[in-house]
């Protein structure tokens, strides 16, 4: 049947003003004119902090700050992503302007493996993020939408920093639920492994049955920059998961090295908790091989490091054939978590989302600041996606120190 034909007999040919998807192919596409990053001025300090992983590194927390990327159009819609590396930027216009930004899986798959950016993947998702962002602009559709909603909010988890006295952790357990978070992700960094066991004891007393506590060892940066905490063996990972198990701990992330697989995968043999982790781990194919090899049950893809928006909906496709949850790393705090929000409400069997939230030095409000409407946690601890266009978070651009 002829298309006019068809819109006729439907009746859809006398309004075809209803279709803004008919219109836009119609019309000039969109294409790239330019790419920029924007430095954010911080709004104030919230007090120094070490982080469990890496201790003898207190930094100052900051309200607010970092850095966005912003991608243009020459139809005045732009798109925004976490801050890439500044020293990228001239290589990303090469390849991406006078480009549809709609043609996102072909430009990511160029940019990853012909324009020298295979090194450097957090590049290479910024785009993909700020691209999306335009696309679901155009659209006039929250991303959820637009790939296929299938929740309208998410249970937040209070991802704890600091390697707190157990006595603390317990208090700041009991602050959380009364404020409405269902769960918190407490480090696991005592020097003594008691220590971590009595930690995980006393919130769990604290906060009864009806909060869900998660841990991380964070044992697996084999990989990344020195890590002078604690270093677990297979012993120690073993007696702690099969104690957490007692306490009906939902999860241990990270209890060995990141390619530590024999290892990990004897874990997973050996124990009934489940075991969580991925965050730093590169590609497809080693998530392809994760699940393979049986190393874990819950998947922490993370969205600048696992191949942007398009490896981490792949891994969530791979652990939904293999019965796996796949619940991503937190993605940086600002720009990275909003996408990944939006990938999580289209999971079915993903029912968290990763808060970086360890008050009063560093709750997720800090790194929410730059936003003109940032999502909140509720009071029954779940985030909702939000309901804009594209990721939905608009920068408050007074905040723009300035842009290269
Ligand atoms: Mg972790």
């Amino acid at each position: 049947m002829k298309r006019r034909k068809f819109l006729t007999n439907t009746g859809l040919g006398f309004a075809p003003i209803m279709f803004p998807a008919l219109a836009l192919a119609q019309n000039q596409r969109p294409r790239i004119t330019d790419i920029k990053v924007h430095r954010m001025r911080t709004l104030g300090e919230t007090g120094m902090m070490e982080s469990a992983w890496a201790p003898g590194r207190a930094y100052m927390r900051r309200i607010g700050g970092g850095t966005v990327t912003e991608i243009f159009t020459d139809q005045g819609i732009s798109g925004i992503a976490p801050g890439m590396n500044v020293s990228g930027i001239n290589r990303m216009k090469q390849l991406l302007v006078g480009q549809d930004p709609f043609d996102n899986e072909s430009l990511s798959h160029q940019m990853r493996y012909t324009n020298g950016a295979a090194s450097n993947w957090r590049d290479v998702a910024c785009m993909e993020i700020a691209m999306w962002d335009i696309v679901g602009k155009v659209a006039g559709q929250p991303l959820y939408k637009l790939w296929g909603a299938q929740k309208e909010k998410v249970a937040a988890y209070a991802s704890m920093i600091q390697l707190s006295t157990p006595e603390e952790r317990a208090e700041t357990a009991v602050r959380l639920k009364e404020e409405g978070w269902q769960g918190m992700k407490i480090r696991l960094h005592h020097l003594e492994q008691k220590e971590d066991i009595r930690t995980i004891e006393l919130v769990r007393n604290a906060v009864g049955d009806d909060f869900e506590i998660m841990t991380d060892a964070n044992q697996a940066q084999s990989s990344g920059i020195w890590q002078p905490g604690i270093q677990w063996d297979y012993k120690r990972a073993l007696d702690t998961a099969r104690a957490l198990n007692e306490m009906d701990v939902y999860w241990l992330e990270e209890p060995l090295r990141r390619y530590d697989y024999e290892g990990l995968a004897e874990l997973n043999r050996q124990t009934d908790i489940s075991l969580a982790g991925g965050e730093n781990n590169q590609g497809i194919q080693e998530f392809v091989d994760i699940i393979k090899r049986k190393l874990y049950d819950i998947l922490q893809p993370e969205i600048l490091v696992t191949e942007g928006v398009q490896g981490l909906r792949t891994v969530a496709a791979l652990g939904l054939a293999h019965h796996k949850q796949v619940i991503p790393h937190h993605g940086g705090g600002q720009l990275g978590t909003i996408a990944q929000l939006h990938m999580i409400g289209t999971w079915p069997h993903c029912p968290w989302v990763e808060i970086m939230n360890d008050p009063p030095i560093s709750p997720y409000t800090n790194g929410f600041a730059i936003f003109e409407n940032a999502p909140e946690v509720d009071a029954e601890g779940f985030m909702a996606m939000p309901q804009g266009p594209g990721l939905g978070v608009n920068i408050n651009r007074e905040l723009i120190t300035d842009s290269s």
